[in-house]
């Protein structure tokens, strides 16, 4: 079965010149973008299925979902940092993560779907997460 859908990548804007700060979605893709598939703490780039959404300040300890507290981790710094911040850790960030300020509104792209397991993978990563 083929389908084909429009997948939008963030959120359409009325107003051309006032771009809201929370422009970009912040999706699993986003955050892989921004961070240019490389492990925030030793900059590795072991591909993207070795690599993890961390919480800088853990979850377990109200860090919440949000792009100035998310940055990709490879599996092993994850491992590592554990629940701790990167100060407890020892495991400075390469650098402050931030909201993209790409602009959104030529960010729209189609995609094609070819099954539905594709398209659940594809809402994997473009779901706007939780914040
Ligand atoms: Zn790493």
């Amino acid at each position: 079965m083929t389908f084909r859908i429009r997948v939008p990548e963030v959120i359409t804007l009325t107003e051309y010149d006032r771009v809201p700060s929370n422009a970009v979605t912040f999706s699993r893709r986003n955050i892989y973008k921004r961070d240019r598939f490389t492990c925030q703490y030793c900059g590795g780039q072991p591909g993207s299925e070795e690599l993890t959404l961390d919480h800088v300040q853990p979850r377990s300890r109200g860090g919440t979902s949000t792009w100035e507290n998310c940055v990709l981790a490879c599996l092993e710094c994850n491992k590592r940092k554990a629940d701790r911040t990167p100060t407890e850790a020892r495991m400075p960030l390469r650098k402050a993560p931030v909201r993209p300020t790409w602009k959104p509104l030529y960010a729209r792209h189609d995609v094609r779907i070819e099954s539905w397991s594709k398209f659940l993978s594809e809402a994997y990563w473009t779901v706007e997460l939780d914040e």
